[in-house]
């Protein structure tokens, strides 16, 4: 007779970059994954993704620590800072990754050049994620047979060239061939940078992470990440959501690059409110933070975000 697995504990995160401070996109995000995997039961997980020290601010990660308080949503066990992990991301890098990399001196310039002389929408055949981020261009592979010293140069990690296919919670089956339409990624900068795509895949597997929710900007990059945590030989993710991008009424993303207005959290119950309303989810009594967010647990559903793409704001 088999006996059974016991199921192991659902486990989300949310992974801001803190080169801004939330804003009501990233606010959401944080809120959906928090109600989705309590309303599992599961764990909430807080990473900040801060390599890039170029863009990355302290302060920003102070102010998102203490908007998440102020909001109620409490994470489960300590931070983790990935500007801490550089190591572990080096380690791989030189281990059991180190077959499927490449140096690469291929300047922008260079790159620029490349793409002038081809077209890309006969390389990029197949539709998938692209869809959600068109004219991508993908890289070439001009330098993998140069065999350039890894660590003088930047790091490129050689992507499948078939097509991989997740089910998408949200979006629905989603099938893309990275090495089409991402090509071979940069993991690390020439200056020792580590990349978003390579700390967030090794992560996600070492934290053991089952059910990842995040907005429908990243979804481009899963395939991405599905084939990085299986060469890394890291548990695969079980679930994935893509949550729809919030825009102005003209249609426009709402980002930090189109400079979203940080939130504020004296009023932490409207937020709360205004926040749900956008995710669609029902209405919930107006109450302290905690007392919301434990209806809105108990109420949560992502029926009412079923392959849409765009949450459109209409009222503040
Ligand atoms: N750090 C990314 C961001 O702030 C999110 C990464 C993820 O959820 O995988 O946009």
């Amino acid at each position: 007779m088999l006996t059974p697995i016991t199921p192991s504990q659902p486990i989300g995160r949310f992974a801001p970059s803190p080169t801004g401070e939330l804003h009501l996109g990233s606010l959401t995000t944080a809120l959906a994954s928090f109600c989705h995997i309590k309303s599992l039961g599961g764990k909430w997980l807080l990473r900040i993704e801060d390599t890039d020290t170029e863009r990355c601010d302290r302060q920003f990660t102070e102010q998102i620590l203490i908007d998440l308080e102020a909001l109620g949503l409490q994470w489960d066990g300590d931070v983790i800072y990935q500007s801490e992990r550089i190591d572990i991301y080096n380690d791989y890098l030189s281990s059991v990754l180190r077959p499927l990399t490449y140096g690469c001196q291929c300047s922008r310039k260079d790159l620029e050049h490349y793409w002038a002389h081809h077209d890309q929408d006969q390389l990029d055949e197949n539709e998938g994620a692209k869809k959600h981020l068109p004219n991508r261009k993908r890289y070439p592979r001009q330098c993998i047979a140069a065999e350039l010293d890894k660590e003088q140069h930047k790091l490129r990690i050689q992507l499948p060239d078939y097509r991989i296919g997740f089910n998408d919670g949200i979006q629905g089956l989603q099938w893309d061939n990275p090495q089409q339409t991402l090509g071979d990624m940069v993991v690390r900068r020439q200056d020792g940078m580590i990349n978003y795509i390579l700390a967030a895949s090794l992560d996600d597997g070492l934290q053991q992470v089952t059910h990842i929710m995040r907005g429908l900007d990243i979804l481009p990059m899963t395939t991405a990440q599905i084939s990085i945590m299986h060469a890394a030989r890291l548990p695969a993710v079980d679930y994935w959501y893509h949550l729809p991008l919030i825009c102005n009424p003209d249609g426009q993303k709402l980002s930090k690059q189109n400079l979203a207005q940080p939130i504020d959290t004296r009023d932490p119950s409207r937020l709360i409110a205004h926040a749900l309303e956008l995710l669609q989810q029902p209405a919930v009594d107006i109450d302290t933070p905690t007392n919301m967010l434990e209806q809105a647990i108990a109420q949560w559903a992502n029926s009412p975000l079923q392959d849409k793409q765009q949450m459109t704001l209409t009222s503040q």
